[in-house]
């Protein structure tokens, strides 16, 4: 029988990632990254972005944040 693998947790309620975002000061979301466009809030590639914008990683969030393999560092 194969093992199905549970779904990771989501960064935006792990202590651990929240604890460690606040001390090494992480960069995470949209607004940092090179491909947002800041005058509507969108990606320049078009990936629908909601949950990887800043504001979805604050505990409680809808829809819950998580990481994009497109970020790149403005
Ligand atoms: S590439 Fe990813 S992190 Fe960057 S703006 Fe687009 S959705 Fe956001």
């Amino acid at each position: 029988m194969k093992r199905k693998l549970a779904d990771p947790p989501s960064p935006q309620n792990d202590p651990r990632f929240q604890r460690e975002r606040a001390e090494f000061s992480l960069v995470v979301g949209c607004e940092r990254c090179v491909y947002f466009a800041h005058r509507d809030g969108t990606c320049a590639h078009r990936y629908p972005n909601a949950a990887h914008k800043l504001s979805a990683f604050e505990p409680g969030a809808e829809p819950a944040g998580s990481f994009c393999k497109e970020f790149e560092l403005a």
